[in-house]
């Protein structure tokens, strides 16, 4: 398969990262912390399953942390990015670390960009925000996304133990985010073999695993395969680049209130299925990662498997609100490659809507 073809030119540079991966490496933030010079801690901590990992870290770092900022992220951070830089400055930190989900690392890159500081981000979730120099802001109902090098962590520890007894929904539906990293990095204009690379590892990892913590939340073994599959995966969408897939959960998200992950989740068959009628050539390594020809009907299946909702109607979108969201999908694609047209787009986020079975798109 591989070589067959001659592979296009393409130009990569790599993101720089130090990655820390064990069992129990949450104890190892201490040194991590001083291998980047720094020694007053701003922490950053949420997640209802952490109480006692935010405990044990504060205790750890002992009186290098100058200042705990608590987020309860139900519906967004319950402190502002404003009030949590303010606090930074109170308290002269030189380093922000994060101990949570993408919530929780989302607050931290604000914090890191407006305060020039490094940022150290331990994950409790598959949402690969980590590995990603990405940052948002919603305003007016519309979400919009940037890069930006000063937010990217400059350590990431991954502590699989700080998964055990991960909700099985949460676990699904952040996991579901990461695999959309995976199938967007592919289908991407910006995909080329590094990224195509990091993202098809990434999705078999999480294919395999995501089945495995949701019916069983304490096996540690997966939610390891899972945490390195996130970070596989936000690194390929980082350096591939977003594309229908992320314009339409943001667009929903952003001008509708909708969960993030879940849309994601939600979203992700019917996004396969239109690139997949829209552009086959580029679905061909999705259908590889699934080792099937209507890849949109294995990640309907997986989202089935996975207990998670599977239509925007159970997330709270009203129906009388599709046509102005394909509109704003059309007008956020409009530089992509896989540009679809308003009629395809309205008809995705009609299946969507409804969580009909996507149809088996284009024979390859
Ligand atoms: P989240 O961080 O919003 O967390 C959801 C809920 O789960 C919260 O109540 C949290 O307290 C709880 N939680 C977190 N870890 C837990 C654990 N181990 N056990 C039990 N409960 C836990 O959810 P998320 O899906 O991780 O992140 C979504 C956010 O991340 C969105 O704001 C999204 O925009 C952002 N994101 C950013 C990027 C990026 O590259 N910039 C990528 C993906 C997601």
């Amino acid at each position: 398969m591989y070589g067959r073809t001659v592979t296009p030119a393409f130009t990569w540079t790599a993101l720089p990262a130090r990655v820390v991966f064990a069992a129990g490496a949450l104890d190892r933030v201490p040194d991590e912390v001083g291998r980047l010079e720094t020694d007053r801690v701003l922490l950053v901590a949420g997640g209802t399953s952490n109480r006692d990992a935010i405990v044990r870290l504060q205790t750890a770092l002992g009186e290098r942390c100058v200042g705990v900022v608590r987020v309860a992220v139900h519906h967004g951070p319950s402190v502002s990015a404003d009030e949590a830089r303010q606090v930074t400055r109170n308290v002269s930190a030189d380093v922000v670390v994060t101990l949570g989900g993408g919530s929780v690392i989302g607050l931290g890159k604000a914090i890191v960009q407006a305060c020039d500081l490094p940022l150290i981000a331990v994950p409790t979730t598959y949402s690969g925000s980590e590995m990603t120099p990405i940052w948002g802001r919603t305003s007016g109902g519309r979400k919009q996304t940037w890069l930006d090098m000063r937010v990217l962590p400059r350590t990431v520890v991954y502590d699989p133990e700080l998964c055990l007894g991960m909700p099985p929904r949460l676990a699904a539906a952040s996991g579901m985010n990461a695999l959309a990293h995976c199938l967007e990095a592919l289908w991407s204009a910006g995909a080329n073999p590094i990224t195509s690379g990091l993202a098809i590892d990434g999705g078999h990892r999480l294919i395999d695993g995501l089945p495995r913590v949701t019916d069983n939340p304490d096996d540690l073994a997966s939610h390891a395969g899972n945490l390195i599959g996130a970070c596989l995966a936000g690194r390929a969408l980082a350096q591939a680049g977003t594309a229908v897939h992320h314009r339409t959960a943001h667009v929903l998200g952003g001008g509708w209130g909708l969960p993030h992950a879940e849309t994601h989740a939600v979203v992700l068959p019917h996004s396969t299925a239109l690139v997949t009628s829209r552009a086959p050539e580029a679905v061909g390594e999705v259908r590889r990662l699934f080792d099937t020809d209507n890849p949109a009907a294995a990640v309907f299946a997986l989202l089935n498997r996975l207990r998670l909702p599977v239509s925007l109607a159970d997330l709270g979108m009203p129906e009388d609100a599709l046509d102005e969201a394909a509109q704003r999908v059309v007008e956020a694609c409009r530089n992509d490659p896989i540009a679809p047209d308003e009629p395809a787009v309205r008809r995705m986020l009609d299946d969507a809507f409804f969580g009909r079975e996507p149809g088996p798109g284009v024979a390859p």
